[in-house]
């Protein structure tokens, strides 16, 4: 065969632009050292190669008698060694997508890089044995007996990539599987066009294009960057995480958290609050250098320092600058901070567990006016793991609908009658033994489970109005305390209307209890949620009066029907003679204006004797009645238990 004329400007290009992506992907130093990135690299660096020796040879084989005959010789052995390397390090990136976190990770490589090395002998051993090509100055390059060997190794791994990929099943993500399906699906088309064109080669070409669609959409460092500061986001912290914890590297995670931001942010306008987590920012990149800084949320920084030896002092250090102004607008403002630490090698947590340990350190540090250090320690890990206990059976009890719903009888003076009872959770028999509402609501909260447990209350309370009605109860209804966080849902409204709808209860027996704090949260959503169902016929009470604002406006403005003094006031009003004189007043105007009132945890004859004195109509207190099962309430409600006066 005549020597052939090949057409590589296609290369040229492809060769370009691998080249950029390979200098743009290791700029800034944000790649973080995952094994997917690392691989990716390799990638990028073999395609690189294999598509320069690719010009080279052509170029060389063109140049003829002008070039010694072994530099020809060498660069294409050395093509025909990087070009199945192309392939098999796109497998490795395939594998390393898809089994990450698998520990046997190694061997896999370790097997699959056996049939590659064989023939990267075959390969090498080539300028003495021509099995693959042979070239010399009177036949110029010849094709060998074995030439097909480098495509067999090549679409091999091609075949593997698709087959590991299709079986991948959960790991992965049905958009990243398209995408690791680019490269075997591209080679494969190269294959037919090499075919109807051989003179051109494009093999560089097509593995360009792959890689560029994978560096464009899963290698992109952007991805992992926050655009306002530049710093690593909170996904490349847990990476890095996960990463550090594997290798068991022993490292100190200082996660710093802003407190009141908000305050510069209303304060000052958004964009000078940017300003301020900017500088944050630069002056933590410097400190912590060569350490990487992440931006893990948005008023909150972390530093992973690697090296014990000196990160004590550099916290110090840290901590001190939070003490004292950042430049707002041209004016000092102080910023504080709240700065949890975690030696994380010796707490031995998994990932999940330390950031939640540290969340812990950091809302203590967060305690107190001025920002402290608060340092991880085993007595924050056992909260932490009683919290992450709690909360799976809180989980579980929800998929059961296990909660028990109690119910505390509300005491009404004038006839010594119960009309009322609220509803309140109660988890007696659970692995870690009874657990209290003052523990769990918190951490339902936090969770956002609360959403669905008020929901389950909901129904309970319903069952059991339709259970009281039936049997001919001349009960004023049962209250049901709201959450802040359900009136983050749209359809709150919409969803009780069913509940109460669905158990055929009339919505005046259903009262609803919603605090202070919520109402201050989130004004509007709450009004419109609450004109709604008021409409409807559901009554609201408004919780623990006196612990929050006591702002006079939501009782004038929302329509709230019950007033529940806390139970902190109704005790302070014995020893505190202000006290006493305030909540007689408060409680005899809202009494005036048609608001009925509560007094919460009357325990006492004195107590019930001032309540008396205030005027206040009905009484929720162990005096009376404790919270009960329903079957035992049900006398109270039923007005069949005697009556008591006190
Ligand atoms: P809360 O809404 O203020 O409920 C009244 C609490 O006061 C109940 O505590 C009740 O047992 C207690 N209490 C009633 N009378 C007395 C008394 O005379 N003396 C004393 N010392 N305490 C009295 P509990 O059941 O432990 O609930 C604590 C808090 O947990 C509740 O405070 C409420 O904020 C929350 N909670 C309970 N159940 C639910 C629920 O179903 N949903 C929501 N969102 N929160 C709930
Ligand atoms: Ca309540
Ligand atoms: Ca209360």
């Amino acid at each position: 065969m005549g020597p052939v004329s090949w057409h590589a400007e296609a290369e040229v290009v492809a060769f370009v632009i691998v080249g950029i992506v390979l200098i743009y992907s290791r700029e800034g130093n944000n790649m973080l050292p995952t094994l997917k990135n690392r691989v990716f690299q390799l990638c990028l660096f073999t395609t690189f190669l294999s598509i320069g020796m690719n010009i080279a040879s052509v170029c060389l084989i063109a140049a003829g008698p002008a070039v010694p005959v072994i530099l020809t010789d060498a660069a294409n052995t050395l093509y025909f060694v990087t070009t199945p390397a192309m392939a098999l390090t796109y497998f490795y990136y395939t594998i390393a997508y898809v089994y990450e976190h698998s520990s046997h990770i190694r061997r896999v490589y370790l097997i699959s890089t056996i049939p590659y090395a064989i023939y990267m002998g075959f390969a090498l051993v080539n300028p003495v044995t021509n099995w693959l090509f042979s070239y010399d100055l009177q036949n110029g390059y010849q094709r060998g007996p074995l030439q097909i060997l480098p495509y067999v190794v090549f679409y091999a791994y091609c075949i593997g990539c698709l087959l590991v990929t299709t079986l991948s099943g959960r790991h992965i993500d049905g958009p990243i599987r398209r995408i690791l399906y680019a490269f075997p699906l591209v080679a494969a088309m190269v294959i037919v066009v090499q075919q109807i064109v051989p003179q051109y080669i494009l093999s560089g070409s097509a593995a360009a294009c792959a890689l560029l669609v994978i560096y464009l959409y899963l290698q992109n460092k952007r991805i992992t960057v926050d655009p306002l500061t530049g710093l690593s986001n909170r996904q490349a912290y847990t990476a890095m995480l996960e990463l550090r914890l594997r290798q068991k590297r022993s490292i100190t995670v200082v996660v710093m958290s802003l407190m009141d931001f908000k305050f510069i942010n209303d304060t000052f306008g958004q964009k000078s609050g940017d300003r301020v987590l900017c500088q944050i920012a630069a002056y933590l990149s410097k400190e912590a250098a060569p350490d990487r800084v992440y931006r893990c949320g948005g008023d909150e920084f972390a530093v992973l320092m690697e090296s014990e030896t000196d990160a004590d002092e550099r916290i110090r250090r840290i901590r001190k600058r939070f003490s004292q102004p950042w430049d707002v607008s041209g004016s000092g403002c102080m910023v504080y901070a709240g700065v949890g630490v975690a030696r994380a090698w010796q707490l031995k947590l998994s990932v999940e567990e330390l950031i939640s340990a540290l969340e812990c350190a950091v809302a203590e540090a967060k305690e107190g006016g001025t920002g402290r250090v608060v340092v991880c320690d085993d007595r924050m890990v056992a909260r932490m793991k009683r919290k992450h206990a709690v909360t799976e059976i809180l989980k579980e009890e929800l998929l059961n609908q296990g909660f028990e719903v109690y119910y505390q009888p509300i005491y009404r003076r004038e006839d010594g009658s119960f009309p009322v009872a609220e509803a309140l959770l109660r988890l007696p028999n659970t692995p870690l033994g009874p657990i209290y509402p003052d523990e769990f609501i918190p951490i339902a909260e936090e969770t956002g489970l609360i959403v669905q447990m008020t929901y389950l209350v909901l129904a309970k309370v319903c069952r059991f109005l339709r259970e009281l009605l039936d049997e001919g109860a001349k009960l004023e209804g049962v209250s049901v305390n709201l959450s802040v966080l359900q009136f983050m849902q749209k359809d709150l409204a919409d969803r009780i209307s069913e509940i109460i709808d669905y158990y055929q209860v009339p919505a005046r027996f259903i009262k609803l209890e919603i605090t202070e704090s919520v109402v201050a949260s989130n004004y509007e959503a709450v009004l419109s949620v609450m004109e709604k169902l008021a409409k409807k016929g559901v009554q609201f009470a408004l919780d623990d009066f006196g612990t929050g604002y006591s702002n006079l406006s939501y009782v004038m403005h929302l329509p709230v029907d019950m007033v529940k003094i806390d139970r902190s006031l109704i005790w302070s009003s014995l020893n505190n003679d202000r006290c006493a004189t305030l909540v007689e007043a408060v409680s005899r105007t809202f009494g005036q204006a048609g608001i009925r009132m509560i007094a919460e945890g009357v325990e006492t004859g004195e107590q019930a004797a001032f309540v008396q004195r205030c005027g206040i109509e009905l009484i929720q207190g162990f005096l009376y009645a404790k919270p009960m099962p329903p079957e035992k309430a049900l006398p109270y409600l039923m007005g069949t238990k005697e009556l008591v006066k006190k």
